[in-house]
């Protein structure tokens, strides 16, 4: 007999644990009681600070206060990563949150561009982009322009520990119940191999109808009790450390992730309101940990404020994220490297559609058959637009990046890549998290110029289109004269809310 969840239970604290809890007491917290159990002894991953715009739907729907988050936080806004010699030493472009250009019927602007170049346009797609004019800048207000053209997406860099902290407040006032304690060992039901309850170091147990696996890397439930088992895809994303440390801050501070390649992994640096966030994320294969610190430590631009801490793991997924009546969530559910911050988002669109399949009159096989399907493509898409920035690169420096540019890829890339390649047609597949406009800029950036672009761009005159990129150029420039510096935003976005 199906059971109804009543309880459902969270193990771990870190940003999976508490975005989790705030989340469900948020929206069924009238049908279920929410308890989460972390042990400060086993401690948080501490990093994870840069994120992608979905997250603003994230705090909308938690009703969270712009103002008091990026206070409390000490958050940034994120409007792009500027990849530094990815393509090759010396060269660097922009993965913006914005579209360049404008949207055009039936036919992407780049087709568009491309012929205006050919006709002796010398912009580039990102000088149609406002994102990166801003970024480059150092500009950022909210713009509630109703015309998509003059649209700026922003995300946030934030502080992982008081992010965590700042969720945990935010879910115990809606009534989620934290208990401080170390699982030590799990109680399975004999017949059906779910999960009864949790037994802590002090003896006592949590029961429960729902457990949710946010325990971190080593997935306590998913993993250590179920064994659900793990796609490795270590072969197309071989970076499997990394070295993180904070710096002091930079006087300006930027509206951008950087992200610089190094001969084997590469390194970010994440602006924040008091510190900088740096990391460098290698292959152990080409670095010892001791090497990988001290290539950091010496690029870093501004003084290391702490040791700089290692920390291992091995890309791919769980096989299943849901199994039997556990849900991994965060780390436990898998791992992609940092490289276009989709950890953090992983973790919001898990909850989100665990609320979607919420199984309250009891756990079915189809609800857990469907979830897994679309949590399995969902990692999938964002594997391959990861070994993209890999795979397509002209760096001759080192075995590391011929090896990843000669390496098979999945099916699904090669296709993406040819198509595009031969005619600049780029589609979003179904519920890409990356749109069309993500995968352009990193296929340019990366260096794949298409050998044709669309005949429809060919339906205007020459004059017509000149005069249409010397409009758009126009409108996506004027804002910037008037627009605040990003740290004047900051600023008064922190007192507005210190009234
Ligand atoms: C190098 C690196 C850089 C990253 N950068 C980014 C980024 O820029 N953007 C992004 O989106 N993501 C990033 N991530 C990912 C991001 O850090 C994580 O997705 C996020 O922090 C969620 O972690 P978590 O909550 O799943 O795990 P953790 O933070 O590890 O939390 C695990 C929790 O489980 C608890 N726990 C574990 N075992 C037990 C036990 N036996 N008993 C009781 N409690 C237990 C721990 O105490 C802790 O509270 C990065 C990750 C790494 C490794």
């Amino acid at each position: 007999m199906k059971q109804t969840i009543k309880k459902v239970v969270i193990l771990g604290g870190g940003t999976a644990g508490w975005m989790s809890a705030a989340m469900i007491k948020k929206l069924i917290g009238s049908i279920v009681d929410v308890e989460l159990v972390e042990s400060e002894s086993i401690g948080t991953v501490g990093v994870g600070e840069a994120t992608i715009p979905p997250i603003q739907l994230f705090n909308t729907a938690l009703g969270i206060n712009e103002a008091e988050f990026i206070r409390e936080t000490k958050a940034t806004v994120k409007l792009a990563i500027k990849f530094e010699n990815w393509k090759t030493q010396g060269e660097s472009y922009y993965h913006t949150f914005g579209a360049a250009g404008k949207s055009m019927a039936f036919c992407h602007f780049h087709h568009f561009l491309k012929r205006s170049q050919q006709l002796g346009n010398k912009a580039n797609l990102w000088d149609y982009d406002l994102n990166y004019l801003c970024a480059v800048e150092g500009k950022f207000a909210k713009i509630n322009s109703k015309d998509p053209i003059l649209s700026l997406p922003y995300a946030y860099h934030f502080d992982a520990g008081l992010y965590a902290r700042f969720l945990r407040k935010f879910s115990e006032k809606l009534g989620v119940k934290r208990t401080e304690g170390l699982v030590e060992s799990v109680n399975q039901d004999q017949e059906t191999g779910d999960i009864q309850s949790l037994v802590l170091k002090d003896g006592s147990t949590i029961t429960g109808d729902l457990f949710i696996d946010c325990s971190g890397f080593k997935g306590v439930l998913i993993q250590e009790q179920l064994n659900t088992g793990y796609d490795d895809w270590s072969h197309w994303l071989p970076c499997d450390s990394a070295v993180a440390v904070p710096s002091e801050r930079h006087e300006k501070t930027s509206a951008y992730t950087r992200s610089i390649a190094h001969a084997a992994g590469w390194q970010w640096r994440i602006p924040l309101q008091h510190r900088n966030g740096n990391g460098f994320v290698y292959s152990s294969a080409h670095y010892s940990d001791e090497e990988a610190k001290a290539l950091l430590l010496n690029n870093l631009d501004t003084k290391a404020l702490a040791e700089p801490k290692v920390l291992k793991f091995k890309t791919g997924r769980r096989r299943k994220q849901w199994h039997r009546n556990v849900v991994a969530i965060g780390l436990s559910s898998g791992f992609l490297e940092p490289l276009e911050s989709t950890s953090i988002h992983l973790i919001q669109s898990a909850i989100i559609r665990l609320i979607q399949h919420f199984p309250h009159q009891g756990i079915d096989d189809s609800t857990v058959v469907e979830y897994n399907k679309q949590s399995k493509v969902e990692f999938e898409q964002i594997r391959d637009f990861l070994i993209l920035h890999y795979h397509v690169n002209e760096r001759t420096d080192s075995t590391f990046w011929r090896d990843m540019r000669n390496m098979e890829i999945p099916e699904t890339l090669s296709h993406k890549i040819k198509l595009f390649a031969e005619s600049g047609k780029l589609f979003r597949e179904a519920n890409d998290l990356f749109l069309e406009s993500s995968w352009l800029q990193v296929m340019l950036g990366q260096g794949i110029e298409p050998q044709d672009y669309h005949p429809i761009a060919n339906n205007m005159s020459k004059e017509q289109l000149l005069d249409m990129f010397d409009k758009i150029l126009k409108i996506k420039q004027e804002p910037l004269a008037s627009l605040p510096e990003h740290d004047q935003f900051l600023a008064n976005i922190c007192r507005l809310n210190n009234e």
